[in-house]
């Protein structure tokens, strides 16, 4: 099986490039460098099966040469993370739309097998209990920067929906939510890796807002093996699917998990939103996945609890390209 991952130095896509070498896959990486890193694929590198393609996924020509031959694609890459968003919007919306446009276009044109990786952000600020695929999106305005990224990737996934619908695309829809990992950076916004960065360093852990907003934390070691599933799943097709966490946990807890486990002598600090992001600035208060459809469909469960979560980061922070998903934790 020949597979491109765009986005494949990133966080989410180098522990995925990993997977698919394990696999026996000839696995082809198109990045731009800008939230990833040729580190993350250290271990790698030197893979008799693994190209790397410096590039963004803005070049129509390049995404085309690069998915010619391909039997699947994973499309990762983005610009992602609250922080990038709210300060660069356009670029945001630039990659996302455009980006993702193009790979749709490059996998019709050369028939290969798409996974589109969307994110749970699409369903803005529905605090359902549990939130099925087909629950309603309730996002704020567009002129509110916070909003672009979920705007842009529910229309990522309409354009998807249209490609199946009228050239016959091959396409499934992942939806991971905050998943968290060996070299994910807080640079970004994140939260774990954020506040795991200043308990290590000491510094006081920045909780926003009162702390009460909560989210379901999933491991990349649950969720990346779900990519694979879903793009063999044929009930898979033209659907898009919920891999979240297990627990809830509301953020200010979070951060006494992170202390309690670095044994940090941090204490917590409460950040007015407007302080962090500016002001006008938007959380979501609350995001709850149903996973049913993915256990139904592939088998899904997340099975690692947020202590882990936390322990995986906290002991890999800063030394990218170390951990791979398949031999931490044993
Ligand atoms: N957050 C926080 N401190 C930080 C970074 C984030 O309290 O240093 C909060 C943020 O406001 C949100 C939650 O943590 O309520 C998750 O933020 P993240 O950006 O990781 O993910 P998302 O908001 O996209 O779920």
């Amino acid at each position: 099986m020949r597979s491109v991952v765009t986005g494949g130095a990133g966080f989410l896509g180098s522990h995925l490039v990993e997977l698919l070498l394990d696999l026996g896959d000839e696995v082809v990486v198109l990045d731009d460098e800008s939230t990833g890193r040729p580190e993350n694929l250290r271990g790698v590198a030197e893979h008799p099966r693994l190209s790397y393609r410096l590039g963004s996924v803005l070049d129509a020509p390049l995404v085309s040469r690069t998915i010619a031959g391909a039997d699947r694609v994973f499309h990762l890459a983005a610009a992602v993370g609250v922080r990038r968003i709210v300060e660069h919007p356009l670029d945001g919306l630039r990659v996302n739309l455009h980006g993702t446009e193009n790979v749709l276009d490059a996998c019709v044109a050369h028939a290969a097998r798409l996974l589109l990786v969307s994110t749970s952000e699409i369903y803005g600020k529905n605090t359902s209990d549990a939130l099925r695929e087909d629950a309603d999106r309730i996002l704020g305005s567009p002129l509110v920067a916070r909003w672009t990224y979920a705007a842009a990737k529910g229309l990522d996934e309409a354009f998807a929906h249209a490609y199946a619908q009228e050239f016959g695309l091959e396409v499934a829809i992942a939806r991971p939510f905050n998943t968290v990992g060996p070299r994910q950076t807080g640079r970004y916004g994140m939260v774990v890796p954020n506040l795991v960065g200043q308990a290590l360093r000491e510094e006081p852990l920045t909780v926003y807002g009162d702390g009460l907003q909560s989210r379901c934390f999933s491991s990349v070691r649950d969720v990346v093996p779900a990519f694979v599933r879903l793009s063999e799943e044929p009930r898979a097709l033209t659907r898009a699917v919920n891999l979240g966490g297990g627990t809830e946990i509301s953020i200010l807890e979070l951060a006494e998990r992170i202390i309690r486990i670095t044994g940090s002598r941090s204490e917590i600090t409460f950040i007015p939103y407007e302080a962090a992001y500016g002001e006008g600035f938007e959380d979501m208060r609350r995001r709850v996945p149903d996973n049913s459809l993915a256990r139904e469909l592939i088998g899904f469960v997340p099975r690692t609890g947020i202590d882990e979560i936390i322990w995986s980061v906290a002991s890999t922070l800063g030394d990218p390209g170390v951990a791979r998903s398949a031999e931490w934790g044993a």
